[in-house]
C-alpha cells in the first residue's frame, strides 16, 4: 500500500498514512484538533525519477 502524507488545514498537523488507492480520496478527520479534514499532500520524493536531484551544474 502506498504511503500518503496528509496535512490538516486547521491546525497544520502533518501525518503519514498508509492507505489503499481507493481510500486515498476519502475524508479523514484530523486526530489532532478533530475539526479539520486532512488534505493529501504530494510527497516530494516518491514520484520523481531517480537521478534528478537538485545538484547545481556549473559549466564555467
Ligand atoms: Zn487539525
Amino acid at each position: 500500500m502506498p504511503l500518503y502524507e496528509y496535512e490538516c488545514p486547521k491546525c497544520g498537523k502533518k501525518l503519514e498514512l498508509r492507505r489503499s488507492m481507493a481510500d486515498s480520496d476519502l475524508d479523514i478527520k484530523c486526530p489532532e484538533c478533530g475539526k479539520g479534514i486532512l488534505k493529501r499532500v504530494m510527497s516530494l520524493f516518491s514520484s520523481s525519477s531517480s537521478g534528478g536531484s537538485c545538484a547545481p551544474s556549473s559549466s564555467t
